[in-house]
């Protein structure tokens, strides 16, 4: 995300005093020249709060340090953030996407009043640390206005409701919250073995920033392009007669929005296997994500709790 992309803000603060320039314009050739300028004046400062706003809301976040504890956190639990180089641009980049998403989207936990979930640090850390692990090699990308994005304790089912059957660990409606089982989103951070909810459920985020979900992200050169739904359909076919390697877990066949966020989960957390099973794939992901995980060495076995 960007913090303070200064050409695109000198173009709103240009715009901004045109719109002044031209009340004051005005208001020297009318016969009522207050009301002109004035009207110049604010329309020029709502031009400039509404589109830069947010920069300088952004710029004053980063300039706090880093809260101590959260990079503990983030230490802990977050294998993508401990490999990036302390005291390292990237580290430092990873750091503001976090506390950025953290402050500009609403996420709270499920329930009224006295049953109402309370959601902790790790838990809203886990889920800023799955944009941030997405959008890691695009630093100019910014997340589509999120809606709300409500955290449950354990797993649910289509009512909502944690009942033993409940099996449902995330869910992105169309227009409306993000869900997440908090337990789930938990083991997904704890284990690299395909199954991360906190991934899965934002790269249904990126399919649908374009108005449809068709398992084509968002801003990718190569959306609709004939070798990408070449690969899909292709891979669809395969998982659903069989056919495919195990690389993918079934739920990949489901369609193509599935297949596109099962693909991203593989892809950040069985990057070498990924590459090794289907190069064509992995390179795609790879020039859509501008990161190549596979490119460092690969780690043995499920890493647990420290
Ligand atoms: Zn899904």
């Amino acid at each position: 995300m960007q913090v303070w992309p200064s050409a695109k803000i000198r173009v709103h603060l240009g715009v901004a005093l045109s719109f002044a320039a031209l009340g004051l314009f005005g208001a020297v050739f009318s016969a009522w020249p207050w009301p002109g300028a004035l009207v110049g004046l604010v329309l020029g400062a709502a031009w400039y709060l509404w589109m830069a706003g947010t920069y300088h809301k952004r710029r004053a976040l980063v300039a706090n340090p880093f809260p101590t504890h959260w990079r503990q956190i983030l230490e802990r639990r977050v294998d993508f953030y401990r490999q990036l180089p302390i005291d390292g641009e990237a580290r430092q980049r990873f750091e503001d996407d976090v506390r950025i998403f953290l402050a500009e989207q609403h996420i709270y936990g499920a329930g009224q009043g006295p049953q109402q979930l309370e959601v902790e640090d790790e838990t809203r850390l886990l889920i800023a640390s799955s944009a941030a692990i997405l959008g890691h090699g695009m630093p100019n990308f910014e997340w589509p206005r999120m809606r709300d994005i409500v955290v449950h304790p354990r797993a649910f089912d289509e009512d909502y409701a944690s009942e033993d059957h409940a099996d449902i660990a995330g869910m992105v409606h169309y227009q409306g919250p993000i869900l997440y089982s908090k337990r789930d989103l938990a083991l997904g951070f704890r284990r690299r073995d395909g199954h991360n909810v906190g991934l899965h459920e934002l790269a249904h985020v990126l399919d649908m920033a374009d108005g449809h979900v068709d398992g084509v992200p968002v801003g990718a050169s190569w959306a609709s392009s004939a070798p990408w739904l070449e690969v899909v359909t292709d891979r669809l076919r395969k998982l659903r007669s069989h056919r495919y390697k195990k690389t993918l877990r079934d739920y990949a066949g489901t369609n193509e929005a599935e297949f596109f966020a099962v693909a991203v989960e593989t892809f950040f957390e069985r990057p070498h296997k990924l590459r090794d099973d289907d190069p064509e794939l992995y390179a795609m992901l790879r020039d859509y994500f501008g990161q190549d995980p596979a490119a460092t060495p690969a780690r043995r076995g499920p890493r647990q709790f420290r």
